[in-house]
Order: C-alpha cells, then structure tokens, then sequence
C-alpha cells in the first residue's frame, strides 16, 4: 500500500465550509495586494493557525514588489513560504535571510520582535507566495524571541502526489521546524490528472488552499482565492486534479484559548494590545530594533473606540 492510498473514506457526507478570502491593500490603497482567508466572518483559526494571506504571481515589472517596514510582532509565530520569487527578511535579533521557493522562514514572536521585509534588489520576474501565523499557547507565548530559516524540509512523495512538509508532520515525515501545538502545515504538488488519499487525524481540523491550478475535493471545486475549511472527524480526504496544482495543507488540534489579535499582535485581552501598542510607539527594548532596511517603521494603527473583546476560534 502506498502512504496516500489509506482505506477509503468511509462515512456520512463531510461538511465544508468555503471561506472566501477578502483583498487587502498592505501598506494602503496602493499597497501590495493579498487575499485573506484568515481570521474569516466565520471561522477565524484552523488548529492554532490563526492568519493567511496568499499574494500573486504578481508581475514585479515597473514596480518595488514587496515592502514591509519594520514592524512588531508578540504571541504568535510567523511562518513565510513562497511559490516563486525571493523575500529579503531582517529582524531585530539582527538575523537577514534571504527566502526562496521550498524554504520556509519560521519566526517566534514570544514576548516581543521586530522584523522587515522586502523584495531584495536582485530579484525574479514574479513573486508569490502565502504569509501565515501561528498562534502561541498561553505556555509559550510569551518565550524570548527566534528566528530559524529551514532550507532542509523533509519532501514525502507517492505517485503523482509530492508533499513538503513546513510544520509538524505529514504522511511520516517530519518538519525540523519548532512547534508549539499539534498542527501540521504542507505544500502538496499533485502531477496532472492525479487522485490522491491524504491522510488526516481525526482528532484534529483541516483546510486547504489552491495556490497554483484548480482541484477537486469531495464534489468541490477549488481554485486559488478561498480557503476550503474540511473539517475534523475524518482519516482522509481525497484530492484530485485536471492540470498540475499545487496546494496548501493546514490542520491541527482545535485551539481552545480565546485570543485577541490586532493589528500584528495576538493577546489575551485589550489591556495587554494597549501595551503591546504602547511599547512599541515608545521604542522601548521589547521590540529591539531592524537594522539594514531603507525606510521607516510602521506605526500602530489608532486603538478602536470599543474593548477588543477575546475571541474563539470559531466566531
Ligand atoms: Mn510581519
């Protein structure tokens, strides 16, 4: 038997839900131009993934591609991957990576970091890729800051079906990169006309993206925009494909914790987001300081009128 192909499904009929992604403008109106599936109206994390955009392929002809200004970070770790083209990353423990296509940035907010990136000088003609978070326990959250760029991912493949593994663990192979919960995080290649089981733990909710091509999973069509939430309950899910496609596995155990995440921050309640907010307008040591990049930080956006209410996973 091969690794993909576990005992069919067997069961009722699985609900999925269908998250459309919003656009959002980074960096204003003529920013650089994402789609969010992550938080969604109605699902706002999937295991302890609780932040997706995807970006491109944008064409970087005649313009600066990405730019991000220095910028802070608590209670989460951000997770960088890319489909094509290069991010230049710097950060305030003074790490500079430079990111392409199979390698995978992993950085550990904690207590407090800062980070910039951008498309370096020397680049490709394109650039896609996804940025995600990934929510800290109450355990860790608060742990010194990190930053690991893996270029060593393990690549599990069967067939048509090719999966990196970014986080956690898939199909036996097991991601050096560190976590926190029980999660996994994937890119799975499937070659033309491919139908592949993919093995999942009942225990734990998925979702998938289409980041290149269109697929089909039970009776949905998916195509790159919406995150397809799959659920929890189940030992697997067959995917199949027409043209070559590329996807974006995400699943852990259901996060439990209620959050409050605003602007770059995730908390546990709006007083600890006004000091978060706080030190970082007053430049105290929390956040350290980006060095090397060609532009200002950004400032926090005005807090709301209202308390930030914490919020579960599922609104
Ligand atoms: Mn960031």
């Amino acid at each position: 038997m091969s690794s993909f192909e576990a005992d069919p499904e067997v069961g009722p009929p699985w609900p999925t839900e269908l998250l459309e992604g919003a656009p959002v403008a980074l960096g204003g109106p003529r920013g650089f131009a994402v789609t969010r599936t992550l938080p969604n109206r109605q699902r706002r994390m999937v295991g302890a993934w609780c932040f997706l955009d995807a970006y491109g392929p944008h064409d970087l002809a005649g313009n600066q591609g990405m730019r991000v200004g220095p910028h802070p970070h608590t209670g989460l770790q951000t997770v960088t991957w890319l489909v094509a083209g290069e991010v230049l990353h710097r950060d305030s423990l003074g790490n500079t990576a430079e990111i392409r296509p199979g390698q995978l940035n992993l950085m550990t907010a904690g207590r407090g970091i800062s980070h910039a990136e951008e498309t370096p000088a020397s680049h490709s003609a394109v650039l896609q890729g996804v940025q995600l978070w990934v929510a800290l326990p109450h355990a860790d959250r608060d742990m010194p800051p990190a930053f690991t760029h893996h270029d060593d991912l393990p690549v599990v493949a069967d067939g048509g079906l090719s999966a990196t593994v970014l986080m956690g663990a898939f199909a036996g192979a097991v991601s050096p990169a560190r976590t926190h919960t029980p999660l996994v995080g994937a890119e799975l290649t499937l070659a033309a006309g491919t139908s592949a089981q993919l093995p999942l733990q009942p225990a734990w909710e998925y979702a998938l993206l289409v980041l290149d091509g269109a697929a089909e999973m039970d009776g949905t069509n998916l195509k790159p925009g919406p995150l397809l939430y799959v659920g929890s309950g189940r030992t697997s899910v067959r995917v199949s494909c027409g043209p070559a496609t590329r996807l974006l596995l995400l699943g852990g155990e259901p996060f439990e914790e209620r959050l409050v995440m605003w602007w770059n921050f995730v908390a546990r309640d709006h007083d600890e987001i006004v000091q978060m907010r706080a030190d970082w307008a007053s430049g105290t040591p929390r956040f350290g300081e980006v060095r090397g990049y060609d532009g200002p930080p950004l400032p926090a956006p005005p807090m709301p009128i209202t308390r930030l209410v914490p919020r579960g996973r599922v609104r």
